[in-house]
């Protein structure tokens, strides 16, 4: 049978991604995820911002403790790359901002966590150019960015280009695109974000998200290209969200489906999602492991 490796990236952030300043996911959702990837014998790779790792010590610890890998998620979850959609108040940095602060988000991390970082997601997937080579040349050697959905051009993972990171190139970095269900018709012109996996596992069910893994693996088997899922989520989608948070000088009221089933229902959804591609015949990989296979 044709290998299929299965790569789950967890995004370790303030509650409901960047509108809050909350840490309760990341406090009380990752041990529950720590528990779930042992009880079904599988490893992650759970990325903080530079701040979730430094104001949550033991939480990095924690899962370096536990044996799946910890990498980084930028500083502070700012837009590091090539923005697809505006977010009031939040500018991409400027190229020269890169590199100093990702450096700083790698020493920030590994030493809340007590572990080395090789691997790398951008908040929103939203990568870019000089993201990827300043990666390259701080020593990552993965970066698990790419939103198919949106480029569609690149469905397995890759080394880039330094002139264009969405084309293959001779980085000694790996890309590693995650997943979206390329046979679907897109109701979304543009953006096209509703081929993308997240967070259906959440709002449709593990049933629903394991079709459309089923229809993204014939569609690599139709290409002939590896079979490589990398799927992200958050720990704050497995403690129950609010429908509305308050602070500062302003209330922030999340999409529904941002908040929608987090809790319970996601944590078993998951663990069913685990069950049905391990009945499919993946492996799971963490960044890191995929990086060192591909070099
Ligand atoms: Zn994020």
């Amino acid at each position: 049978m044709k290998p299929m490796h299965v790569l789950i990236g967890v995004d370790m952030e303030t509650d409901v991604g960047s509108f809050t300043p909350f840490y309760e996911g990341a406090k009380r959702g990752t041990p529950l995820l720590i528990d779930l990837f042992k009880e079904k014998g599988v490893q992650g790779t759970f990325f903080f911002t530079g701040e979730c790792a430094r104001e949550n010590p033991g939480v990095a610890r924690m899962v370096a403790k536990s044996g799946n890998e910890v990498g980084c998620h930028s500083l502070y979850h700012e837009t590091i790359g090539d923005e697809l959609f505006p977010i009031p108040g939040v500018k991409p940095l400027l190229p020269h901002e890169v590199k100093p602060r990702l450096a700083l988000c790698k020493s920030w991390v590994e030493e809340a966590a007590g572990a080395s970082t090789t691997s790398f997601r951008c908040p929103r997937l939203w990568g870019s150019t000089a993201v990827v080579n300043a990666l390259e040349e701080l020593g990552f050697t993965c970066d698990v960015s790419y939103p198919m959905y949106f480029y569609r051009e690149q469905f397995a993972p890759y080394h880039p280009n330094r002139k264009d990171w969405t084309k293959r190139g001779d980085s000694t970095l790996l890309e590693v695109p995650n997943f979206a269900d390329m046979t679907m018709e897109s109701k979304d012109p543009g953006l096209e974000r509703d081929r993308d996996q997240w967070p259906l596992f959440r709002t449709e069910g593990a049933a629903y998200m394991l079709d459309r893994s089923k229809a993204f693996v014939k569609f690599c088997d139709d290409k002939n290209i590896p079979r490589v899922l990398a799927f992200y989520i958050h720990p704050w989608e497995f403690w129950p969200m609010k429908s509305s948070y308050h602070f500062g000088e302003a209330t922030v009221i999340p999409d529904e489906f941002i908040t929608k089933n987090c809790g319970e229902v996601a944590l078993r959804e998951l663990g069913l999602l685990i069950d049905g591609l391990l009945g499919m015949g993946a492996k799971f990989a963490t960044a890191r492991e995929l990086a060192a296979l591909y070099r």
